[in-house]
């Protein structure tokens, strides 16, 4: 399969090609040039199959001009290592946990996934490639993680000064080795500008070969249809429509769940569901996409005012507002809203949500006001601890600590801090 830019200028290019240079050279996204459906026998044999025979089957078309077949199912043995388990809170509710990675974040699968495929992709090149990467919390720890130790790459991760968590923070600046964290003053969007910038920077780009591990690449992005597809193959034995509710920010996890069902998934609707980083909920409403500056929300791996993966959604509904408005439904949470929710679904059924699972409740909850004989499901996208301070305080109880967290906390951190643009492009080209 080629990938083609959705900018549309610059030549289509192999999936090697598309994960190495990450975003089009016209800038644009890369995007499959055609999503042929699998058979009709997968889903409704699914329950038959192997977890790691429905990934293959589910990624292969995707990737088979890059990687053998022995390479890919080599991936997904090291990628898909832990459990994605379904909680149900009760007959129209279930949680589906995606945090049960190294990082527990749910981008534990897309960065190990994108890192194993550069591995291969960068054996026998002597130019070392630098994934270049900005965080609102989550990809940075997951990222790094994936990363470490893998020859051939180095990885600058730029996040905003004390706008991610204490563990987040921690899970970025503590592993050294072939990582460094960047410490910007200033927002997420601030960040990602300024990667966006150095992608631009033929200074930069002329000597160093730079990549992103943002939900922009494609390695990133479409593993995480595995979520949604595994998922389905145990709740399709409820035989009710499934609606997936997911806590969104950049979109690319959503829009990896619309990947699925172009491939035939049975799915009534999506939900995004965002904090007050309203942009695509105002879209929806008002015919009009309006991105802005992102504010600061307790669910911070969230928040973004210019989602970048909204524009293959809209492609994947070939641009129709109707088609889209048909698949997507999107609902706005502020931070208030959040904490009860959390207090809410602990005091019913015991159960713990961080504050961006607890959106993805808000947001199905609201859906099915209008549509109660749906089996809904929301994404739990981060362990509660990763987000110690809100959960416990909202609560009022304590949350143990999971070991790799405890042994986290003595770990020192190591940043450096940038205001500017410039000091990221003097990092980049600084002696190796
Ligand atoms: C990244 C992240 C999200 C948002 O995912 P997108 O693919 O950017 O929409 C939601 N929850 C958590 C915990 C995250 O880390």
């Amino acid at each position: 399969m080629k990938f083609y830019s959705l900018n549309n200028i610059a030549p289509d290019v192999s999936f090697k090609e598309a994960v190495i240079n990450g975003i089009a050279p016209d800038k644009g996204l890369y995007f499959p040039r055609s999503i042929t459906s699998l058979p009709d026998t997968f889903w409704s044999d699914i329950e038959f199959l192997e977890d790691q025979d429905i990934a293959f089957k589910a990624i292969s078309q995707f990737v088979e001009d890059s990687l053998s077949k022995e390479e890919l199912k080599s991936i997904l043995k090291k990628v898909l290592d832990f459990p994605f388990p379904i909680i149900e809170l009760d007959d129209h509710t279930s949680i589906l946990e995606l945090f049960h990675g190294p990082t527990l974040a749910f981008k534990d699968v897309g960065a190990r996934f994108m890192a194993n495929c550069l591995g291969i992709f960068s054996k026998g090149q002597n130019t070392e490639v630098t994934v270049l990467v900005a965080t609102s919390g989550d990809t940075g720890g997951a990222v790094a993680n994936g990363f470490i130790g893998v020859p051939g790459v180095k990885v600058v991760i730029l996040y905003p000064s004390g706008k991610v968590s204490d563990i987040q923070e921690r899970q970025l600046t503590t592993l050294g080795q072939n990582i460094s964290a960047l410490e910007v003053n200033g927002t997420f969007d601030d960040c990602q500008a300024m990667v966006k910038e150095a992608f631009l920077d033929k200074e930069i780009t002329q000597q160093r070969k730079l990549t992103s591990a943002n939900s922009i690449n494609v390695a990133r992005w479409l593993p995480q249809m595995l979520y949604y597809i595994l998922a389905y193959k145990t709740l399709k034995k409820k035989n009710l429509p499934i609606v997936f509710s997911v806590p969104s920010g950049n979109f690319g996890n959503i829009c990896a769940g619309m990947v699925a069902h172009r491939l035939g998934m049975p799915v009534k609707q999506f939900i995004a569901a965002t904090n007050s980083n309203d942009t695509v909920p105002n879209y929806l409403n008002t015919r009009t996409y309006l991105p802005k500056k992102s504010v600061p929300t307790i669910s911070n791996a969230m928040d973004v005012g210019d989602p970048s993966n909204f524009i293959r959604i809209d492609t994947l509904y070939q641009k129709s507002f109707d088609l889209l408005s048909n698949h997507l439904s999107s609902y706005s949470f502020n931070d208030d809203q959040t904490k009860k929710a959390i207090l809410e679904v602990y005091n019913n059924y015991n159960y713990v949500m961080d504050p961006h699972g607890a959106v993805g409740f808000l947001g199905l909850k609201e859906y099915q006001k209008y549509h109660p004989e749906t089996l809904g499901v929301f994404l739990e996208t981060a362990h509660p601890v990763k987000f110690l301070s809100v959960v416990e305080e909202t609560l009022n109880i304590k949350i143990p600590l999971p070991t790799e967290i405890e042994k986290l906390l003595h770990k020192e951190k190591v940043s450096i801090k940038i205001d500017k643009y410039k000091e990221l492009k003097i990092y980049l080209l600084r002696d190796k």
